[in-house]
């Protein structure tokens, strides 16, 4: 049987409308917000209202479920006109609101799929370290359980979408034991935006994707509830990579 390749008439159609958003409504500030380095809340929201957060998620949790064909023409649509718009929502979608439906339990989907489908409120992926980038496995940030709480220690950098007014929660990797074989246990922690121990720092200087959110964050005894860890312990490596290739997705 042959493949076919063709759009089918909703994504052409889809297509037609991100096209003419970007062109009618981005174009005219792109240049500007990017001088400035200044996130634009404004496109962000508009973006939700478009249906292009969690285009891929289920419309329970507040997705258009239109698959991943779709998000990546919106991606693709958007970079034709401006590359941080684009990163916006390519990190807002497959860093931010993937690994929490994909990983995330009912309580943890409910609470955070709607606002990030809406294009209300960001979530962020905490993964490279200053001494952890390629080698995404070197993560020195740690969870300890205590009590009834994580207490996480550690920094991340270049995090996307992760200290505008609108981020809310943050999926960070941290090393939470030892496996059998030696090897760090790593897994992956639900932190909210706002929670005490955990400083956000905007980066600014970036020679692309300027009007894109960038963050570092710091964690000094930062207390979250136990029931943040997303999915099993010991699977952020592997939830990690996973995110990652779809992210691969939409950043090609
Ligand atoms: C704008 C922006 C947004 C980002 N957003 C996020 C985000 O939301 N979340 C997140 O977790 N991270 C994010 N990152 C970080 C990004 O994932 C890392 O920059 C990337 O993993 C590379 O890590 P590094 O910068 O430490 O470079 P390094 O790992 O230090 O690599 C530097 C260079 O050395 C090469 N290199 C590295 N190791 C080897 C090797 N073993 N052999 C040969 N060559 C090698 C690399 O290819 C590269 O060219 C973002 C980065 C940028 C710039």
């Amino acid at each position: 049987m042959a493949l076919d390749f063709d759009l089918t008439e909703e994504h052409q159609m889809l297509r037609k409308m991100v096209r003419n958003f970007a062109e009618k409504e981005i174009a005219p500030v792109a240049q500007e917000l990017d001088d400035k380095e200044e996130f634009s809340y404004h496109l962000t929201k508009r973006m939700g209202e478009l249906g292009l957060f969690g285009p891929f998620v289920s419309e329970e949790y507040g997705g258009s479920n239109m698959g991943y064909l779709s998000y990546i023409i919106a991606v693709e649509e958007i970079a034709r006109i401006d590359g941080s718009q684009a990163a916006t929502l390519a990190a807002g979608n497959s860093l931010g609101i993937s690994p929490i439906y994909y990983y995330g339990n009912e309580e943890q989907k409910r609470q955070w799929l709607p606002d990030l489908c809406a294009g209300k409120a960001l979530a962020s992926f905490g993964l490279t370290e200053p001494n952890a980038g390629s080698d995404a496995g070197a993560s020195r940030t740690t969870a300890v359980l205590e009590g009834d709480y994580w207490v996480i220690n550690g920094s991340k950098i270049f995090i996307t979408n992760s200290t505008t007014e609108i981020s809310k929660v943050c999926v960070v990797q941290a090393v939470t034991g030892k496996r059998e074989d030696g090897r760090n246990e790593l897994s992956c922690i639900l932190v909210p935006n706002g929670t005490p121990g955990f400083i956000t720092k905007t980066m600014h200087g970036k020679m692309v994707w300027r009007a894109s959110n960038t963050g570092e964050l710091y964690f000094q005894d930062c207390k979250v509830p136990k029931e943040n860890l997303l999915g099993r312990r010991g699977d952020g490596f592997h939830q990690m990579l996973a995110t990652l290739d779809g992210g691969r997705l939409s950043i090609a």
